[in-house]
């Protein structure tokens, strides 16, 4: 299938020529043809899959030839989890309409709002936004919904784990109720069917299956190490591996910061991302790390998640996620498109029962190294691994604002977030996220579906 037979117009077409991509893919090739009929779309789909553009590209085709937007109104709203996102689907938004006249904006907390204030008085046709930010705009009157024509929830699952269910609930009741509707999750939980009934009508429902599981491919290995000597052992690898581009994982927000200032004095170039660091600040530390000049990004989950690094060759978790399920989420950055990628986790015995939990999901022992100076004076225990299926998880109470929570204007406003209760929606196998296709200048290979970590492996 080409792009040509989806039904889209030259001026889109060439934008989609000059990105260098020349096949749908497979999500593109549901996504597209429904929203250009006008139906409303529920869609299974993770960062890496091209989930954006199979929602973007026949939004600007319908937005295309329409009325005129006024001002400070706005034709299609897309709501995203994070600011990271927020700026991506916007910076999409801009290179698919570059030879239409529409116009784009982002708006996020963490950032002035009068700025916003400001553009959003031209009106724009597409409005990029967070949630809470949103609401602060909308109630200083700075953005007016009743031109509304589309609505999008990308990251779906990940905004009420965020626990945002509140302002989009606000928000959905601010919309003209006869309006487009396509809701992205990467999971569907109990919790988001919740939302999405009463928000799409008679929807068209798309599911992207992972790819098999020789497509991608993820070394995985645990190190088993003491709490105090863990710093230590991340520098030895890097060095001796002579790491480039590592993406490091911590379950907190000091621990980022902590880990990213050793790693400077032990002569890695590093920078901490997490939801304390002020918007420039992340913008930077991401530029840094995807031009090279960063060598080790120190994240936290939520900060991470939705960034768009292609060729991710190595994923180290510092600290394992206490949800098992975000330990697929995070390895799935890396081993893209065919590459073969790593992920390491630095685990204490106190972190045994995470690892348990892990190796339960994905039905697979990872393999241990033990190296020399490092063997832990607190032996790991064994691995058993458990068979048995698992049980539904209570939902996780995560404190917004707690692991990683937004500042300004886009907290989560002091609501319970919902549960993690992951599910796929028609999905057989894993979930892992952050897939994505092979970022290379020219030609450009359709995007991975997401990772495998299957059980079946
Ligand atoms: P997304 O899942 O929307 O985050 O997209 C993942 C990556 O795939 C982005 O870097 C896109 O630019 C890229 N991409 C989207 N559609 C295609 C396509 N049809 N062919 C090649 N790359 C694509």
């Amino acid at each position: 299938m080409s792009f040509t037979s989806l039904g889209l117009s030259a001026p889109i077409l060439k934008a989609i020529e000059e990105q260098g991509y020349d096949t749908p893919s497979p999500i593109q090739e549901q996504a597209i043809p429904a929203v250009l009929a006008g139906k409303d779309v529920m869609a299974a789909a993770q960062t890496g899959t091209g989930k954006t553009a199979g929602f973007t590209l026949p939004i600007l085709e319908r937005l295309s030839g329409g009325t005129k937007v006024k001002g400070n109104h706005v034709r299609t709203l897309i709501l995203t989890p994070t600011r990271e996102l927020a700026a991506q689907v916007n910076e999409s938004v801009v290179k698919y309409s570059k030879h239409l006249p529409l116009t784009s904006t982002v708006v996020f907390g963490g950032v002035k709002i009068n700025p916003q204030m400001q553009i959003l008085r031209k009106g724009s046709d597409v409005l990029v936004a967070t949630p809470g930010r949103l609401l602060d705009l909308y109630n200083q009157n700075a953005v007016k919904f009743s031109q509304i024509e589309v609505l999008v929830l990308d990251e779906a699952d990940r905004m009420l784990d965020m626990g945002f269910f509140r302002d989009i609930k606000k928000i959905l009741d601010l919309l003209p109720k006869k309006r487009q509707n396509l809701l992205f999750s990467a999971t569907f939980s109990p919790e988001i069917r919740s939302l999405a009934k009463g928000l799409v009508n008679n929807p068209v429902e798309i599911s992207v299956s992972p790819e098999n599981s020789t497509a991608t491919t993820v070394e995985q290995f645990v190190y088993p190490v003491d709490k105090s000597r863990k710093s230590a052992l991340l520098v030895k690898l890097i060095k001796e591996n002579n790491w480039q581009q590592v993406l490091i994982f911590s379950r907190t927000k000091h621990g980022a910061n902590r880990l990213s200032m050793y790693l400077e004095k032990q002569g890695i170039k590093s920078a901490p991302i997490h939801g304390n660091k002020s918007q420039g600040a992340r913008t930077k530390a991401l530029a840094g790390f995807k031009s090279g000049e960063v060598r080790a990004l120190v994240a936290t989950d939520i900060a991470a998640r939705g960034i768009d690094i292609p060729q991710l060759p190595q994923v180290v978790n510092f600290d394992l996620p206490n949800v098992s399920e975000d330990y697929v989420h995070r390895i799935g950055r890396t081993g893209r498109a065919g590459e073969v990628g790593k992920a390491i986790s630095l685990v204490t015995a106190e972190e045994a029962p995470d690892l348990f939990g892990i190796e339960r999901l994905i039905q697979k022992l990872i393999p241990r190294i033990d190296v020399e100076g490092f063997i832990p004076s607190d032996i790991v225990p064994e691995s058993n691994l458990s068979r048995k299926p698992i049980k539904a998880k209570k939902p996780k109470r995560a404190k917004p604002n707690h692991a990683d929570g937004q500042r300004s204007g886009d907290n989560a406003r002091g609501h319970k977030p919902a549960g993690k209760n992951k599910r796929h929606f028609g999905a057989k196998g894993s979930e892992s996220g952050g897939n994505t296709a092979a970022n290379k200048p020219s030609r450009r290979r359709r995007p991975s579906k997401p990772a495998t970590t299957s059980p079946s492996k």
